[in-house]
């Protein structure tokens, strides 16, 4: 028989999310443990460990901000950090916070269960039973892999791999012929440092990216200890972005669309070179006026003229939908990239990929042959690990049937017919819009305040009214309809899986969901049932 083990709180996840909410309800005095199905910590760092990926977000801004000491102490590299140093950092907070010996590695969730009755979920494990009062999904926003079903793929003879599942040894593609699907973020990262070592690269487009140049670069120690010296500023300062982020280019009102030629040309042309996402806040119109909005993207598509030698493989990289609408990507020497005669990008937007055989990849009649395969084709964003987890709420109801018509939760944090079950940065809360850690850090604290007001009042259960949860999903989708968001097929919507229903799932704006969550509070966890 499995052994049941009791806690408060079961936390599902060992990422950023995961160890921040042990650190917070263990300090508050709760018995808490966390389930991972990774042999260590670190979450999406922990599986992304494909070559050349790196965060998008300054290393800087993407860490925690809940300790002084750590923030001090700890010594970033890079503007943008690499994964193995990211994931270096959260072995680093792991171990400085006595965190490690609170999690059960190598333990997946296999199913959830409420029990009404008791008050309590059941959570079963490949190895453990877990019976806790509350459990907090920390699972991640992009930590279920979405690998296509193309025929004949379990034939292939070759080495496949997917960038969200990387293998822990270096892989050695030296002297091999390479295919990669996808030309995501992922992608993006991985494709020029593939090519430096492959014999032979072949990249399988279906939708052409924009990217921006990431101008990564070692951190300047002065600039590290200047932001070292105002850090609680500039991390309160980051809080009132709408992402969460903050960028030397402070917000501005400007109409792209009003600018002269000269005034666009030389704003754009500062922000490009000084690469990362501050591009994007060059105009206030860029996500919502498509004539802006083209603006911008005839600007991108200037620059990969230029960048990329042969115009039809210029043309074949230029994206010509909204800009900004899918997940920007920023890049090292991406488009420089395909000037290299080993590299070779094939166009599937008009003839997918028909089949994978034993040596290679079949288009349209044409058979490419490769040594190894790389998958570089996504999750299933927002939902997937979730409904991985096959929760049951009360009366029999599964995640399954409650999300039938896309994720239903109330600020991102509760779903109704499933009490005393958190989601850290789930779907309707402003998560994947944002710098992640910064969401982290409000979601679990605001858990953290509630679950101590519950033990305060002897309160024993509390979950998300339906009527909460209806207006809750109105109001993400009538902020989103304001924009270009829902214009294309992103992953913010679903569109990338097929069958999955359409529902933009992220909140754009941090500072008044933040202000939200913390009125809800105040009233008493209005929208909520407590009993
Ligand atoms: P992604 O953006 O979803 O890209 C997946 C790619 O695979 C797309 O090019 C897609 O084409 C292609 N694809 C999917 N199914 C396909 C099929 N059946 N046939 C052919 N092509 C197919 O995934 P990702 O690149 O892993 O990035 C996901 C997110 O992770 C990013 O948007 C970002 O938020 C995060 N991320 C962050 C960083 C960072 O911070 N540096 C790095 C990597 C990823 P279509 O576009 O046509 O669907």
């Amino acid at each position: 028989m499995t052994a049941v083990e009791t806690r408060d709180v079961l936390v599902v996840g060992a990422g950023f999310g995961g160890l921040y909410s042990l650190y917070v309800l263990r300090e508050a005095g709760f018995h808490v443990t966390a389930v991972e199905r990774g042999s260590g910590v670190g979450g999406t760092w922990y599986w992304n460990r494909y070559p050349g990926a790196r965060c998008d977000v300054e290393s800087l801004q993407y860490s925690y901000s809940f300790d002084d000491d750590l923030q001090q102490d700890w010594e970033w590299t890079e503007r943008y950090a690499g994964q193995p140093e990211i994931l270096k950092y959260a072995q680093h907070v792991s171990t400085r916070f006595d965190l490690t010996d609170l999690i059960d590695f190598n333990t997946n969730v296999e199913s959830m269960n409420y029990d009404a009755e008791q008050q309590q979920w059941t959570v079963s494990t490949n190895s453990l039973t877990y019976k806790a009062k509350f459990v907090i999904a920390a699972t991640g926003c992009l930590s279920s892999t979405n690998l296509p079903d193309f025929p004949g793929l379990e034939q292939f003879e070759g080495d496949t791999y997917h960038t969200g599942r990387w293998p822990h040894e270096k892989v050695d593609f030296a002297g091999q012929r390479v295919g990669i699907i996808g030309t995501g973020s992922s992608a993006v990262q991985a494709i020029p440092v593939i090519a430096a070592e492959a014999a032979e690269l072949t990249v399988f487009q279906r939708t052409p990216n924009y990217s921006i140049p990431a101008h990564n670069k070692p951190l300047d120690p002065s600039e590290q200890n200047e932001v070292k010296s105002r850090y609680e500023e500039l991390r309160s300062a980051a809080r009132a972005e709408r992402s969460g982020i903050l960028s030397i280019f402070p917000p501005n009102e400007d109409l792209a669309r009003e600018a002269s030629d000269a005034e666009f040309e030389a704003r754009m042309n500062e922000r490009w070179d000084y690469g990362g996402f501050g591009f994007y806040r060059s105009y206030i119109d860029i996500v919502v006026d498509p004539q802006s909005n083209e603006r911008v993207a005839e600007y991108v598509r200037g620059h990969i003229a230029s960048k990329v030698d042969d115009p039809a493989t210029a043309a074949l990289l230029s994206p010509s939908n909204t800009i900004a609408c899918k997940r920007p990507c920023l890049d090292t020497e991406y488009y420089e990239t395909f000037n290299s005669e080993h590299v070779h990008l094939v166009d599937i937007s008009e003839t997918e990929i028909q089949a994978i055989t034993p040596t290679g990849v079949s288009v349209n009649g044409q058979e490419f042959e490769f040594d190894a395969l790389v998958f570089a084709t996504g999750f299933d964003a927002m939902t997937g690990a979730l409904l991985g987890m096959n929760i049951t709420g009360v009366d029999g109801c599964t995640l399954a049937e409650a999300w039938a018509e896309g994720p239903r939760t109330y600020l991102g944090l509760s779903v109704p017919k499933f009490p005393n079950l958190f989601t850290v940065t789930g779907p309707g809360s402003p998560s994947v819009l944002t710098n992640m850690i910064m969401a982290i850090e409000q979601h679990v604290e605001w858990i953290r305040d509630c679950l101590v007001a519950m033990r305060d009042e002897q309160i024993a259960t509390i979950e998300a009214s339906s009527d909460a949860a209806d207006s809750w999903v109105e109001h993400v989708n009538a902020i989103a309809d304001q924009t270009l968001y829902p214009s294309c097929n992103s992953w913010y919507l679903g569109a990338n899986i097929p069958g999955k229903t359409r529902v933009f799932m992220p909140l754009i704006g941090f500072p008044a969901y933040a202000e939200r969550c913390e009125q809800v509070a105040a009233n008493n966890y209005e929208g909520f049932a407590l009993a």
